[in-house]
């Protein structure tokens, strides 16, 4: 992937405390990363670690102030009031990016969040969509028709694709979950938005992760959304996927 006209985003699964939001945003920034991801609410198949919650928006804050654009998934309305009043109030929400997760296929809830974006952030705030856990290309396009209701522009929003989940499906690669190319490129087609790829959530492993980084350089991605942690092999959720900043210099060379 030619990173240079892309978008990039990187960083923690998971918001874990402040020093090591603070620690990656100092290390990306470094890296010439400009958004970082760090999720503070975190959908689980199981009840687990579940994310630190709202205390972990002042750590977003700070890194606002850093002059990086911070990246998180909102589940719920009041979460994002409550983000949009601590970092209004702390650090700078022209540098926020929000997502709406695969988990989250609630239209109702979708659509309310894309209106409080619209309606209560700054016009550079962007709304990134993941596509939903089950191969359905009516539905991952039916998702952008519910939000664009809120009346949020288009030019807000992206997608990603995180793959669908494999159930009983040959998986040779023993893949997380299982990428549609195709699909994701006729539905960036049908949308008319920019599309990116999270290889690690689809790939599941480090090795996987570079693995669907690589296939995924034949399509017309728009950028990609990766999971980095200072330790990952102490990271609170997905720790076999997470990369070291040092896999990411490489993964960014492909
Ligand atoms: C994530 O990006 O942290 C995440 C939970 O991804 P997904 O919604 O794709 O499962
Ligand atoms: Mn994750």
């Amino acid at each position: 992937m030619k990173t240079k006209s892309k978008i990039i985003i990187a960083g923690p699964c998971a918001a874990e405390s402040r020093e090591q939001v603070v620690n990656c945003a100092l290390t990306l920034k470094k890296q010439g990363i400009k958004t970082m991801r760090a999720s503070l609410w975190k959908p689980r198949t199981k009840p687990g670690f579940e994310g630190v919650g709202a205390k972990g928006i002042s750590w977003l804050a700070e890194v606002t102030n850093l002059g990086i654009t911070v990246a998180t998934e909102i589940l719920l309305p009041e979460q994002l009031i409550r983000l949009i009043r601590v970092i209004g109030k702390k650090g700078d929400l022209n540098k926020v990016l929000l997502w709406i997760g695969s988990r989250n296929q609630n239209h109702l809830i979708q659509r309310e969040i894309a209106k409080i974006v619209k309606e209560k952030m700054p016009k550079t705030v962007k709304l990134l969509i993941k596509n939903q856990a089950w191969a359905d290309e009516r539905h991952w396009s039916g998702i952008v028709d519910h939000i664009l209701g809120s009346g949020i522009s288009p030019k807000r929003l992206i997608l990603c694709h995180r793959g669908f989940s494999p159930n009983n499906q040959k998986n040779p690669e023993n893949l997380r979950n299982l990428p549609d190319f195709e699909m994701a490129m006729r539905v960036k087609k049908k949308t008319g938005l920019p599309m990116l790829i999270d290889p690690s959530h689809i790939g599941g492993s480090v090795e996987n992760v570079f693995k669907v980084a690589k296939q995924s350089a034949d399509f017309d991605f728009d950028g990609m959304m990766v999971e980095v942690h200072p330790k990952p092999i102490d990271a609170q959720s997905d720790a076999k996927q997470q990369l070291t900043f040092e896999e990411l210099d490489k993964l960014l060379k492909i």
